[in-house]
């Protein structure tokens, strides 16, 4: 689902890239919404982990993990930004498009760069949600990556641990 504005052929960029990554089929949740999504109070933020709650709790025909893409820049009380938020085993991720986009550095768009970003991120929280915790290989999909420099020097994929964990947890009949 997508939360605020966000373009069209960037949504169906991110599908098209999303489905060639995973190991389960991948569709949009059209109509899913959330009316009034919370705010950081004094920041032009939202609340990444009420509104993470309140994602989990969208209504979804099967057990399918709900990715979240935000338009808004998201945070809490605590920390001044997350470019994504998950609870371990959680039902949902939590994406916010703002910080991936070169834009917000002051630089030119280039929709490639914040495909690539947002990809990384989105299976970096899906990792969370399938349990994993942060990873100490620099080139793991689960390493930390406190700004986007180092969002861009992290690997595309996962250590050999932490992918067999997640294709376990998502593609169990493989
Ligand atoms: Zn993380
Ligand atoms: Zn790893």
């Amino acid at each position: 689902m997508a939360l605020g504005e966000s373009s069209e052929a960037l949504l169906r960029a991110l599908m098209r890239e999303l489905s060639v990554r995973l190991p389960v089929p991948c569709g949009h949740h059209e109509g899913a919404s959330i009316a009034e999504p919370p705010r950081v109070p004094g920041r032009d933020q939202l609340d990444a982990d009420k509104l993470l709650q309140q994602v989990e709790g969208v209504p979804r025909a099967d057990d399918a993990l709900l990715v979240c893409l935000c338009a808004e820049d998201i945070g809490n009380r605590i920390f001044s930004y997350f470019f994504g938020r998950a609870r371990l085993d959680g039902s949902a991720v939590l994406v916010s498009l703002a910080r991936l986009d070169p834009r917000f550095y002051g630089l030119p768009p280039e929709e490639a760069i914040l495909v690539d970003r947002a990809i990384k991120e989105i299976r970096h929280e899906m990792g969370h949600s399938a349990g994993l915790q942060h990873c100490l290989d620099p080139d793991c999909l689960m390493h930390f990556s406190p700004d986007v420099e180092a969002l861009d020097l992290r690997g595309a994929e996962y250590c050999a641990d932490c992918g067999s964990v997640v294709s376990r947890l998502f593609a169990p009949a493989l």
